[in-house]
């Protein structure tokens, strides 16, 4: 029997979720996966841990996607109020898996065990009574003089009363995601907002920033300024000459943890940036200027450091500098120093003004250029997808298309580090689900 009321397209997070809560309301539901397993990018999240969504009410998913782009924010409103990230953890628990919170609000499973999530999923969809196909993609798809759809795969033709797709963006392409939905999509005449890749690692050609890999710093702030850096100083070991961002220049701004890496950039901090990269003109004429002491003003920061140096005359300023950040890798105050142009074996009272003041912009204001982004083979999410515009948020059909519906990353959604793309993805689907 190759009919069913409804037929959902891809097995992740959306489509697993979208395809049970329409079978738990009595539908006849089939959930089609190109792959010969569900749910590869759960397995993949959070580094195999999953983190399932973020310690916030609905409001606080709102005001990150907001932050975004206000569109996405306020689009997930009736979404967010269909499944709140408190019902998507009433859910798990329900299904066996505890959870944990840790310190700045990233929820997991206690287990640590990204397996867990999707085999409750699977438990779940396995209760609802849809059918899941694995290993099947979907290869075409027409809508049928019925108001239904036509759906084929390589071995059967299906038809369906209404659709889900849930096929996700472009991201991690190697785990089945090759943006083919957007196809579809523009076929029956929908708008796709040109996806580019978020969450994604970020590249500098700068030799001391690929120097330093492996090194993390948990709290760093960051502005993306459309300002070329000023040309490299040959004598400050590929250091750079660091501006305070002016206003106008400023094209993003993020904090939080920041991982040193072999190509640039990587952690919290960089990845939630990357969208703005990714989505500028010409990515290479951008620079990230990096505050290391975020807590602290600069007149703080130099204050600091007339003490240090004044109180350690007789030492090196790189002892000095170690005994006043302790908690800074060696390797990094280095660099740093290097940045400014200041020997670190220079005694802490031969220090003059103008090498404060140089000090003082490498650790508050380091300009590094950007070359751009890891791209899609690296990014967590896809930036843009089916126009926002385009899909009523109440109940997730397509405005365009009767009968079709569409939630999770497919959309023009992308949330910032955290597990916000988790919640937006099971919030839209669960909307679908029980709407068709
Ligand atoms: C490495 C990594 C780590 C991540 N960690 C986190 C995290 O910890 N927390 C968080 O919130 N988010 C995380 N994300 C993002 C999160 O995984 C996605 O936002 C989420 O999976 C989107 O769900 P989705 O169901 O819309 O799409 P997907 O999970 O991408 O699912 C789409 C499914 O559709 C299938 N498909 C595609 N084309 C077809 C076709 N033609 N026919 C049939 N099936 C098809 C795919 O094989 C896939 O199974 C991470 C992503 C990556 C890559």
């Amino acid at each position: 029997m190759n009919h069913f009321e409804v037929i959902v397209v891809g097995a992740g997070a959306a489509g697993l979720m979208a395809a049970t809560v329409a079978a738990e309301r009595g539908k006849q539901v089939l959930l089609l996966e190109k792959n010969r397993r569900a749910g590869t990018k759960i397995l993949m999240s959070g580094g195999t841990r999953c983190n399932i969504t973020h310690a916030t009410d609905r409001k606080g998913i709102i005001a990150a996607y907001r932050m975004q782009e206000r569109k996405q924010g306020d689009f997930l409103h009736s979404a967010l109020a269909a499944l709140s990230p408190d019902d998507l953890l009433a859910f798990f628990h329900a299904e066996g898996v505890a959870t944990k919170t840790e310190p700045g609000g990233k929820v997991f499973p206690v287990s640590n065990q990204a397996s867990d999530v999707l085999e409750a999923l699977l438990e779940r969809l396995y209760r609802s009574g849809a059918k899941l196909a694995l290993g099947e993609a979907l290869s075409d798809l027409r809508v049928a003089d019925t108001g239904g759809f036509e759906l084929g795969t390589a071995s059967r033709t299906l038809c369906c009363d209404k659709l889900v797709l849930t096929t996700g963006g472009k991201s991690y392409p190697g785990s089945g995601t090759t943006g083919d939905g957007y196809a579809w999509l523009k076929k029956l005449g929908h708008k796709i907002v040109p996806p580019r890749p978020a969450l994604t690692p970020v590249t500098t050609n700068l030799e001391w920033v690929r120097e330093l890999k492996g090194i993390t710093i948990p709290d760093v702030s960051l502005t993306l300024a459309d300002s070329p850096v000023r040309a490299a100083n040959p004598n400050s070991g590929g250091g750079s000459k660091n501006l305070p961002v002016r206003k106008s220049d400023r094209v993003d701004e993020r904090r939080g943890s920041f991982l040193f890496t072999h190509f640039g950039l990587s952690g919290p901090a960089p990845l939630d940036i990357s969208r703005s990269i990714s989505g500028h003109a010409k990515p290479a004429a951008l620079s990230l200027s990096c505050d290391f002491l975020p807590n602290q003003s600069t007149d703080e920061f130099q204050k600091q450091c007339r003490t240090a140096l004044s109180s350690n005359g007789k030492k090196s300023i790189m002892a000095s500098m170690q005994n006043m950040l302790p908690q800074f890798p060696k390797r990094l105050l280095e660099s740093l120093l290097a940045a400014s142009d200041v020997a670190g074996d220079l005694r802490s009272a031969e220090v003059s003004k103008s090498q404060l003041q140089a000090i003082s912009v490498a650790f508050k204001s380091n300009a590094i250029p950007v070359s751009g982004t890891r791209g899609f083979k690296k990014a967590e999410v896809t930036a843009g997808g089916l126009s926002l515009v385009e899909v009523d948020s109440s109940t997730m059909q397509s405005r365009m298309v009767p009968n079709l519906f569409i939630a999770g990353e497919l959309l023009d959604l992308d949330g910032p580090i955290g597990g916000y793309n988790f919640q937006a993805a099971f919030s839209t689907a669960w909307l679908a689900g029980m709407s068709v």
